[in-house]
């Protein structure tokens, strides 16, 4: 009963509400033949459906009892005012569709399942109690059908959408070569640790990239590149803590984050990748052996700034005095912090 998107679905209540609630207010002044005590009663609930509404906007992930019950308070409601003014027509049936709609849009199909289940045991109480059989038997058999017609199509088109959002989230947060993060993770990680002020020993960025990494390809082949690229991440993975986000850059660049790390530390870090990857033997299909020199470049944060774009500058920085130094290196990043 969790909706699959809490902002979303408390939108949806909360207008499903207002509509509903100010089309019966528009309204009431035309229902001559209801008794005052039964119109009195209706109206307080009402009220309680608009104030439902209201406080629904406010609803999130912690009101797991109020997204459970609250649809299902719905249709009990809505079945006791059309009980109430003793209106069993078109206008009392008709918004039976509301928790249904909520349901199929919000819910997954299980909770969808649920409430439509619900808004049409409402509609048959509201007409099996009030009109002849035969009469209650066709509305009954119209409504439903409109019902679960309208609830069947809404959540299918829901759920093929969710795994649209799905799939797309994944693109955008896995390298789908080497399975690491992609940069916009990366990004999003080292933006928090920054405004993270109680992080003592700060943030530490190693950025990586492989040394003549064209020729491995134009010697070996493009999948061959491509296999190196993957055992490459797989050491990495071997060596991050659980802390640590490693991403994929693009190209032969691979970037890990070192949060709670300190310039120290994180160059320590580096040299204990660099000893990893000179140590590994890379296999290729075939069976060939490849040797792969990286080189590297350390930086941290608050040492060589505070916003992520120092962070990344300094870490090229360093990789790039590594590049020049002779490849195959940890960037002199100690020296870069004496310089700022
Ligand atoms: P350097 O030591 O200066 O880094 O030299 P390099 O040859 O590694 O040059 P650079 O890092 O600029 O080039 C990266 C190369 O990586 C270029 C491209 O052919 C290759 N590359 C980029 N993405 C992929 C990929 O997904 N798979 C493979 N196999 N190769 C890739
Ligand atoms: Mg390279």
């Amino acid at each position: 009963m969790q909706p699959r998107n809490h902002r979303a679905a408390a939108r949806s209540v909360s207008t499903l509400c207002a509509v509903g609630a100010g089309v019966a207010v528009l309204t009431a002044p035309l229902q001559h033949e209801v008794p005052g005590s039964g119109m009195v009663a209706a109206g307080g609930l009402i009220a309680l459906v608009v104030a439902f509404g209201v406080l629904a906007r406010r609803f999130d992930e912690r009101h797991r009892l109020g997204w459970a019950l609250g649809p299902l308070a719905g249709v009990v409601a809505l079945t006791a005012i059309d009980l109430l003014t003793q209106d069993s027509g078109v206008s009392a049936q008709v918004f039976f569709l509301f928790p249904a709609l909520y349901g199929a849009s919000q819910l997954r199909p299980p909770g969808a399942a649920v409430i439509t289940g619900a808004s049409v045991a409402g509609e048959l109480v509201v007409v099996l109690s009030q009109l002849p059989a035969r009469e209650a038997l066709v509305d009954a058999l119209y409504v439903t059908t409109a019902l679960i017609t309208t609830a069947v199509l809404l959540a299918v088109a829901s759920e093929r959408h969710a795994r649209t959002v799905a799939q797309l989230e994944l693109m955008a947060t896995v390298d789908p070569l080497t399975g690491l993060f992609t940069r916009r993770v990366l990004d999003e990680a080292a933006t928090a640790k920054l405004s993270d002020v109680s992080s003592g020993a700060g943030t530490a960025l190693v950025l990586i990239d492989i040394d003549h990494f064209k020729t491995v390809n134009d010697e070996h082949g493009h999948p061959a590149g491509d296999e190196v690229l993957i055992q490459l991440a797989a050491l990495l993975l071997r060596h991050s803590r659980p802390t640590d986000v490693v991403c994929r850059l693009g190209g032969d660049e691979v970037a890990v984050l070192l949060p709670g790390c300190g310039l120290e530390a994180a160059v320590a870090r580096a040299e204990e990748i660099l000893a990893a990857v000179r140590s590994q033997p890379f296999v290729i299909t075939g069976g060939a052996e490849l040797t792969i020199s990286i080189s590297l470049g350390c930086a941290h944060m608050p040492t060589h700034g505070d916003d992520l774009r120092s962070l990344y500058a300094a870490a090229d920085a360093a990789l790039y005095e590594a590049k020049q130094a002779g490849r195959g290196r940890v960037g002199s990043t100690e020296r870069l912090a004496d310089a700022g």
